[in-house]
């Protein structure tokens, strides 16, 4: 059975599929260059288990990991026009994307899901480096609005994990305007009281670092992640010195005061839960997962409505009387 499913079925879907390679036998870790194994890496959330570099993840693979039981809701971004500069490089804007959406069997580079993490109700948002670099364009400034338009609804936190190559050239000045728009959408967090934590992860450059990637509460960084506005061969040739070790890097901004944490990614969902739930005045997280006595009763916080069935609501009301 093993070997059906490690070796076998992987081969298959290299022969018959491109989307499904993510199956593949073996994964090289661009770090220290040791092959491993598939399923080792999936099992360790994507971090190299020799040297422990935190390659990327993607979205639905880091919610899976994060929210209780792997269970989230999809929140709904409205769809922005498709190529509205009609841009050409060597290829057209729309075959540029087509080619993405096969690739990652995404729609856009971010993704917005709602649910509970130790029990505390959160939106989380995170961008797909895996998607055209994790671009920031028209579809990513909604996806942070509708993010925050619901967290705001909901009284509940949001979570925001970053990685982006910067702005997205095929919209040109329309995908920088989003800087503004996403700052206004994390205004309305603030003045609702709510939180806004972002984690920073490898890399996270240009117009994303000069907007919402830099307005949070709190800000964590996965380890060794390159956070700047330029990236550093930019600014070596442009003032003709050699720039210190690690500069840049999530350990040397945290030493400047650029950051308040450093996570390593197996840490990163206690370390939210705690944060999230110090912040919104909660108690703290039960380690473990017991299941409620009751059914939904027993909890500290009112579940989010949809998640409770109104049949079974009627029940627990019947059996209270
Ligand atoms: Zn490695």
């Amino acid at each position: 059975m093993n070997w059906i499913s490690n070796y076998v079925r992987p081969k298959i879907n290299s022969l018959f599929s491109r989307r499904e390679t993510p199956e593949n036998l073996w994964t090289k870790c661009p770090e220290c260059g040791t092959m491993l194994f598939h399923r080792e890496v999936t099992d360790n959330l994507n971090v190299c288990t020799n040297c422990d570099h935190h390659m990327n993840i993607t979205p639905r693979a880091r919610f899976e990991a994060l929210f209780d039981g792997g269970v989230f809701t999809e929140v709904s971004v409205p769809e922005p026009l498709t190529d509205p500069l009609q841009f050409r490089d060597q290829k057209r804007y729309p075959e540029r994307m087509r080619a993405a959406q096969r690739e990652t069997g995404e729609k856009e580079a971010m993704l917005v899901a709602q649910g509970e993490i130790g029990r505390t109700p959160v939106v989380c948002a995170a961008q797909d480096f895996s998607f055209m670099a994790g671009s920031m364009g028209m579809y990513v400034g909604n996806a942070i609005i509708a993010a925050a338009e619901r967290a705001v609804e909901a009284k509940q936190p949001l979570i925001l994990f970053s990685a982006a190559g910067g702005a997205r050239m095929q919209e040109g000045i329309l995908s920088l305007m989003q800087m503004p728009r996403t700052t206004v959408a994390v205004e309305m967090l603030k003045e609702a009281g709510l939180p806004y934590i972002v984690v920073l992860t490898h890399p996270t450059t240009g117009g994303v670092t000069a907007s919402y990637a830099m307005l949070g509460d709190v800000h964590i960084a996965e380890p060794n992640a390159l956070i700047c506005f330029a990236g550093p061969r930019v600014i070596e040739q442009t003032i003709r010195e050699k720039l210190p070790e690690g500069f840049q890097r999530a350990e040397y901004l945290l030493d400047h005061g650029m950051l308040d944490r450093v996570t390593h990614r197996k840490d990163m969902r206690d370390e939210l839960i705690t944060i999230v739930r110090m912040l919104m005045g909660l108690g703290p997280a039960v380690r473990g997962d017991l299941p409620a006595p009751d059914g939904t009763a027993g909890l500290a916080e009112p579940k989010p409505e949809e998640t409770v069935a109104p049949a079974a609501e009627a029940a627990a009301e019947a059996k209270t009387e």
